[in-house]
């Protein structure tokens, strides 16, 4: 008679000392095999677990033979009998006390030779993990990462049901949507020439939702953003979707609080104090040069235009005088930097812009400090007053940042998240979580020299600013706001223009035409004339929740098939070629020089 798999008793991680004597039917893959002479010993392995089994040529010969045959990944069903294992404890499996003796074999199916084995001491490249993602899978570090997905993602779908919210799908096939990238193209075959634009998010939809009248909705959703895939980007990602309508943005937020206290209760069993703190984004900007602070640790931006001007040192001086500022960060115990560290860090602000960066160290002499090393020379004359405005002591190091507003906190958050990580200060196991809110409307895009949307273009300005809209839009704050865990932007979302003018002012604005307005949003627009409530709402990333709560650095290991940093599937191998009849009935013919470039490829 063949091992009933379809009956399995129990799991690979279940079997306990209280259960020797049982007979039991288990089934999952070979993880490694030893034959110990006569003695053949299968450690059997599931998605739960691990249990030894042993199969002895005097209960079964049959099964000892067909044991003795077993390589890795074949996946079989047993029977037999559960047994102590005396004083052969194994006390890094649960199951280390028992093991099973085997009084009946079945081999379902045998494996070839694997291209790299399945333990969580995976050497093999990204890519060759990718390309069997299915072996991959079955690891029990990805097993773990994936079902802790699905544990998040229900915790958030089960929050929002109870608190009312309606789970409504939107369109793939859809049209662009503003949210700053590239979209993914669809081609139509029904109308030629046309293109369907995957969605980057369901923005418009859920605001007509609002408009319909669901006054509550929040979905998981899909979106696709063509970007250069730098660090952990990914092309198709999943976010939690939602909008409330008749709120202000303190619903908003007070909802978010719920649901992320009660992520962090059900997943990582902390329990968080509400409500989450709020920065305001120019606090955020000058006090940490970013407007997703770290608020781990301190290393903050403090200004020192003022006693900057008393020195004789030209590069401050030429920031200040074009407008500019100098700010600086004091390093506890800095002087310990060597040079090779801090000339490493100067290269690298050059390497995104920067001049370089001024560095002095104190140290004390003659009773009290005096500065060594860098730009001593040009600080020295303002050393006590620099330490008493900045609180800085000897030992410690100061980096100076001269230059315009924006250059400085983007120079000086590089140096400070770096300056961080060498002097190891951020403390492990923290979970420092706030709110930014009071963001700028617009941004001036110097290059092309008009305003951009800071959130995206369907966010309200703040009624209290309105008025500045003509005369000063910089200063113009929005609704908008952003959740920041540890430095990383989790969630972003605003309230929204519910009132056709405004709309339409806004767009004015960021010198989108009225025919392009037209042709991009009309549904909205024309929306937006019958009646919309006020409303708001927000999305969550899912995929870097994941990666934040599992404590994985890579976005690739919290998605079930990601594509690679070139944007293709090594598991399926897309994208892939299509035929000339596909193209030819889409009415698409490739451009020559791609032709040629493909034709040159082998
Ligand atoms: N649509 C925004 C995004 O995908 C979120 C929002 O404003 O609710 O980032």
């Amino acid at each position: 008679m063949a091992v009933e798999y379809n009956k399995r008793t129990h799991r690979c991680a279940s079997l306990r000392s209280a259960d020797v004597g049982q007979t039991v039917t288990l089934a999952g893959w070979v993880n490694s095999y030893r034959d110990h002479g006569g003695m053949v010993f299968i450690d059997l392995r599931d998605h739960e677990g691990i249990t030894q089994c042993k199969f002895n040529p005097q209960t079964d010969p049959k099964a000892h033979e067909i044991a003795r045959a077993l390589r890795n990944e074949d996946v079989i069903a047993i029977r037999g009998d559960v047994a102590t294992r005396g004083d052969n404890i194994n006390p890094k499996l649960p199951t280390g006390e028992v093991e099973v003796e085997i009084r009946e074999v079945d081999l379902l199916a045998k494996s070839e030779p694997v291209p790299f084995e399945v333990s969580d001491h995976v050497e093999a490249s990204e890519e060759l993990r990718l390309k069997y993602r299915y072996l991959d899978m079955r690891r029990p570090k990805m097993q773990k990462i994936l079902r802790l997905r699905h544990k998040l993602a229900k915790t958030i779908r089960d929050f929002f049901d109870e608190e009312g919210f309606v789970e409504i799908e939107t369109p793939c096939l859809t049209k662009s949507t503003p949210e700053g990238a590239r979209d993914y193209l669809v081609p139509s075959r029904v109308q030629p020439g046309n293109f369907f634009a995957l969605p980057q998010s369901p923005q418009i939809f859920k605001q007509l939702f609002m408009i319909a009248g669901f006054d509550r909705y929040a979905q998981i959703v899909r979106c696709f953003r063509d970007e250069d895939l730098r660090g952990n980007r990914q092309p198709e990602f999943t976010q939690l979707d939602m909008e409330m309508a008749f709120v202000r943005r303190d619903e908003v937020m007070d909802v978010v609080d719920k649901c992320v206290s009660r992520i962090f209760r059900n997943v990582l069993e902390i329990d968080l104090k509400l409500p989450l703190p709020r920065m305001s984004y120019f606090e955020a900007m000058d006090r940490f040069g970013v407007d997703r602070p770290d608020t781990r640790f301190g290393l903050e931006l403090q200004d020192i235009t003022e006693i900057a001007k008393k020195t004789e040192f030209s590069i401050f001086q030429k920031a200040i005088e074009a407008g500019g500022i100098v700010k600086c960060i004091v390093v506890p115990g800095g002087e310990s930097l060597t040079r090779k560290v801090t000339d490493g860090l100067a290269e690298e602000v050059k390497g995104i812009g920067g001049g370089g960066m001024p560095i002095t160290k104190i140290t004390a002499k003659d009773g009290g400090v005096a500065c060594t090393t860098g730009v001593a020379k040009f600080v020295q004359p303002v050393v006590d007053e620099l330490c008493k405005a900045t609180g800085a002591k000897a030992g410690d190091a100061i980096v100076f940042m001269p230059g315009s507003y924006r250059d400085v906190c983007k120079y000086l958050h590089h140096l400070r998240t770096r300056l961080a990580e060498i002097t190891c200060v951020i403390p492990e196991n923290c979970w420092d979580i706030l709110w930014v809110v009071d963001f700028p409307l617009v941004d001036w895009d110097e290059d092309e020299k008009r305003w951009n949307s800071m959130h995206h273009p369907f966010t309200a300005p703040m009624e209290e600013d309105v008025h500045l809209m003509d005369s000063d839009p910089g200063k113009v704050r929005s609704e908008a706001y952003d959740l920041v865990l540890n430095g990383e932007e989790m969630a972003g979302g605003s309230v929204r223009i519910h009132r056709r003018e405004v709309q339409k002012k806004v767009f004015e604005l960021l010198n989108i035409s009225e025919e392009e307005a037209k042709l991009r949003f009309t549904h909205l627009m024309d929306a937006l004339t019958y009646g919309a409530p006020p409303h708001g709402g927000i999305a969550f990333g899912l995929d870097r929740w994941v990666m934040k709560v599992a404590g994985v650095d890579s976005i690739r290991e919290v998605i079930a098939y990601p594509k690679t940093q070139r944007a293709v599937c090594p598991l399926t191998d897309a994208p892939s070629l299509i035929d000339s009849k596909q193209l030819q009935e889409l009415g698409i013919d490739l451009r020559p020089e791609v032709k040629a470039k493909l034709e040159d490829k082998p």
